[in-house]
């Protein structure tokens, strides 16, 4: 059994876009530039947001941060989305979610020019990614592919079960794995909160994908020998045995399900921490136009 290890993957990824940036300035190329918008005082938003920007600026990449109250009106912040679609220094940008409830999600995403998009949720990007086209790939699935191209494990004619169909992680990664490349290849059956014979259908998986958000959810009896898992669910709960006082659960019980798989991803420190990396190959793509060309 391989314990696939989401921070040290994340971290060599990061180390390669480091050394990209520095063969960009050596070469007098512009360097890409990242910028997120936040809104409002949410602990959880400030917290990654903080920790993105840290990022780009260790690995050389040009950062801004916007920060709006909680108060500001939508026609605001779709102007402010305005300006950066519109200004050459910004590659991509990302607009942390949740926003406040009197601020539609859904139109400030389509507001974000397709090009500039490096989260992948414009339903453009999402569209190129279902025709199998060149796009950006959301954080966490692009995590997810990154992590089993990097352990270079076989996906092609394989059974893979996804668990849980939100358009941020199930759908888009049932897409994904069926599609015609690698990884990819895969025969998958999406599953959700109405499928009847789940355990059945998990008993075939070679592949499975857990992503529904209930902590220990995937256990042994529901796992072939040999099989692939990863974990995507990240569920906190209050802890004593932790320093924070909280600590993180996954949908697998990983101690009973660990010891029959061939790769398993921990939580934390598997799927999670990917999402940087991923955010920074998609700001990377951006400043290098692949996507969309120009
Ligand atoms: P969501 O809450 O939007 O959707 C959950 C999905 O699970 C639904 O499609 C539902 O039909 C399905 N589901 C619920 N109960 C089920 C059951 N008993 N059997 C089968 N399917 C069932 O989920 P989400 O936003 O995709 O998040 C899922 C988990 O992944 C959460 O724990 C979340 O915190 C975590 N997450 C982690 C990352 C990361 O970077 N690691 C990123 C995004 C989400």
């Amino acid at each position: 059994m391989i314990i696939i290890d989401g921070k040290k993957t994340s971290e060599q990824i990061q180390e390669e876009i480091a050394a990209e940036v520095v063969k960009i300035k050596a070469a007098g190329g512009k360097v890409p530039h990242l910028a997120a918008v936040l809104v409002g005082n949410d602990g959880g938003s400030e917290t990654y947001v903080a920790s993105k920007v840290k990022t780009c600026e260790r690995i050389g990449f040009g950062s801004s941060l916007f920060r709006f109250p909680d108060s500001v009106t939508e026609a605001d912040l779709l102007q402010k989305i305005d300006e950066l679609n519109n200004d050459p220094i910004v590659d991509g940008f990302i607009i942390q979610l949740p926003l406040p409830k009197h601020i539609s999600d859904q139109k400030v995403i389509e507001r974000i020019s397709p090009k500039k998009d490096v989260d992948g949720f414009h339903p453009v990007n999402i569209g190129r990614m279902a025709l199998n086209l060149p796009t950006y790939i959301s954080a966490t699935p692009f995590g997810i592919l990154k992590l089993l191209e990097r352990y270079a494990i076989e996906t092609t004619g394989k059974h893979c079960v996804v668990i849980g169909r939100s358009n941020i992680v199930g759908s888009p990664m049932s897409i994904l794995m069926a599609r015609n490349g690698y990884p990819g290849n895969c025969t998958v059956t999406l599953t959700h909160s109405k499928t009847r014979n789940l355990k059945e259908l998990c008993l075939q998986a070679d592949i499975i994908i857990a992503a529904l958000g209930k902590p220990g959810f995937l256990t042994a009896d529901m796992v072939k020998d040999g099989a692939v898992v990863i974990d995507v669910g990240i569920t906190r709960i209050k802890s004593e045995t932790t320093k924070s006082g909280w600590k993180l659960l996954g949908d697998v019980d990983y101690e009973a399900v660990a010891p029959k798989c061939s790769y398993i991803t921990p939580v934390p420190g598997g799927v999670g921490p990917m999402t940087i990396a991923s955010l920074l190959l998609n700001t990377l793509k951006a400043s290098r136009r692949e996507v969309y060309g120009g």
